[in-house]
């Protein structure tokens, strides 16, 4: 059973008719409602972006729909089209200046893909020639076959 909190900021009773009640122990849910602090980045009707805590990089940030959900398998669609196209916003506007010369988007879903904070998120993340991110895994070619037999579980 999910509690819920009062609707106690002014920002966030604002805010009440489109948004379902706040998650108590969701601490994005409390960065939307103002509860906790956060450096904001950029924000509209639908999303807000703040920097990441643990920076992997110089500028790391997070977009977020307001609108509270799990992760990637529940968040609805409409706020997955407003969290991406946020996220493209703020990518731009890091490549314009914080000089970047990339970006990385990421979603982790589920702790077994590193999820830790349970409020759908995007990791913008942006990244420097000779930046000290490596690739976490060591691809390594298929096996015969084996693409052939995924694809078809997948398929179904
Ligand atoms: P994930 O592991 O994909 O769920 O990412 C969660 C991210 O949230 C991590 O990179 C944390 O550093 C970051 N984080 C956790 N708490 C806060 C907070 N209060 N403000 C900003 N970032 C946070
Ligand atoms: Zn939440």
């Amino acid at each position: 059973m999910v509690s819920v909190k009062q609707e106690h900021s002014p920002k966030r009773a604002a805010r009440a008719d489109s948004l379902p009640p706040v998650t108590e122990d969701c601490i994005f849910c409390r960065i939307v409602a103002g509860e906790l602090p956060s450096e904001t980045v950029q924000e509209d009707e639908h999303t807000i972006a703040f920097m990441d805590l643990n920076p992997w990089t110089r500028g790391h940030a997070l977009v977020i729909p307001r609108r509270h959900s799990r992760n990637l398998y529940e968040v609805a669609d409409e706020d997955l089209g407003h969290a991406a196209a946020a996220a493209r916003r703020l990518a731009e506007t890091m490549r314009d200046r914080l000089a970047c010369d990339g970006v990385n988007l990421l979603n982790c879903c589920e702790a077994a893909a590193w999820q830790t904070v349970f409020h759908f998120h995007v990791h913008v993340i942006p990244r420097y020639t000779d930046d000290p991110l490596h690739l976490p895994v060591h691809p390594r070619r298929a096996e015969p076959g084996e693409l052939a037999t995924v694809a078809a579980e997948i398929r179904g």
